[in-house]
């Protein structure tokens, strides 16, 4: 007997990147940042006063609120916290989708956004990237002519890591009819040269909905805390549908020196990108094809005379105790995508994979 309702049956579920226990693993499969969370998330977390857990935390996490609205200069009704980026993507898809309303997605994007759509009971209308990863010029009029609603765009992208100028963003959101969801979740590794700083859009438009997590710049994927950022006219109605006490005292008190303590995380992703540099420059010349990142993690093609293909080299790198990510979907079986390590990590990975191409 089962009692659920037919499209959970039917839903496959998302399927997360493996998170091994065995601490010999060099864990290069889920973009986690490879340095530990700064000193001043330490000290918040020694000084958090635990006699405080017997009351329930601030319901819309305020003093992170002004905290993040102070960081992007940005009023705090601008802002909601959640429980991880996760959480607001699947309260995008509850506040602004009327079930059996298709949502967008251009792919390969991330491969929870049709999760979503199916636990929700409504259609995804898809639409491929073109060259070196490009968003097609006319997705706006494809999206609106599928009818879509929510539209979900990863920028810089995964798992390709390309990223979209913010003027392009800004035709995209001036021309689509529904809610564009920006999904920033690796926005901090961006090269500070680009100025990219796609928080203005939430000014000019009111349909922008803008993703960060703390799950990745900053070190702190175990502690589950992401925000929105988006017109006052975007998070109102989120607000009534996130759960009442959806992010905890402790994530908060930490998500929140997080953000005061920018500038320490921002050692790490200074370190991310020269890593990112020279990892990709080392794979290029064991003869991978490498696409440009603007994220901490590479995309990188194999031939299948390259060590037996990607697939082959995934499980002979697991083999090895290296993980690093493979997807079975369409466009991207030649492919792996590594998270960028310390510089120790990617050589047990670079002489691992010399041996094996
Ligand atoms: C990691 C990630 C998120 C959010 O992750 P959380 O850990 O839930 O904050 C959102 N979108 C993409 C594309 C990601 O890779």
């Amino acid at each position: 007997m089962s009692y659920e309702r037919k499209n959970i049956a039917q839903a496959h579920g998302y399927i997360p990147g493996e998170q091994p226990v065995d601490a010999r693993v060099v864990k290069l499969n889920t973009n986690e940042n490879p340095y530990p969370p700064c000193p001043g998330v330490a000290q918040a977390l020694r000084s958090f006063p635990y006699e405080s857990l017997r009351r329930y935390p601030a319901p819309t996490a305020s003093g992170f609120c002004r905290q993040a609205a102070a960081t992007h200069g940005v009023a705090m009704e601008n802002i909601v916290a959640v429980n991880g980026g996760d959480e607001l993507l699947r309260l995008a898809v509850t506040t602004f989708v009327e079930p059996g309303q298709p949502v967008g997605t251009v792919e390969p994007g991330y491969s929870l956004y049709p999760v979503l759509a199916e636990l929700h009971a409504t259609p995804v209308f898809s639409i491929t990237r073109g060259a070196d990863w490009a968003v097609p010029a006319d997705l706006s009029e494809r999206m609106n002519s599928a009818g879509v609603k929510l539209l979900f765009l990863v920028n810089p992208n995964a798992p390709t890591g390309t990223l979209t100028p913010v003027e392009e963003l800004a035709k995209i959101a001036a021309t689509f009819k529904g809610v564009l969801v920006i999904d920033e979740a690796y926005v901090d590794f961006v090269d500070p040269e680009l100025k990219h700083d796609a928080v203005d859009l939430i000014r000019r438009f009111e349909n922008v909905l803008l993703l960060r997590t703390m799950s990745k710049g900053y070190s702190l994927a175990g502690l589950r805390f992401g925000y929105g950022i988006a017109s006052a006219s975007l998070i109102g109605p989120m607000l009534k549908s996130k759960d009442s006490y959806n992010t905890d005292a402790i994530s908060q008190a930490l998500a929140t020196a997080a953000l005061a303590h920018r500038d320490q995380a921002s050692e790490s992703w200074r370190a991310v990108r020269a890593e990112r540099a020279r990892l990709g420059a080392e794979l290029t010349k064991l003869g991978l094809r490498v696409w440009p990142s603007q994220t901490n993690f590479l995309l990188a093609g194999l031939k299948p005379s390259q060590g037996g293909g990607a697939g082959r080299v995934y499980e002979s790198l697991k083999e090895r105790h290296i993980f690093v990510r493979y997807f079975e979907l369409e466009g991207l079986t030649d492919k792996l995508r590594i998270t960028i390590g310390t510089p120790e990590q990617d050589d047990q990975l670079l002489s691992a994979l010399k041996d094996l191409l």
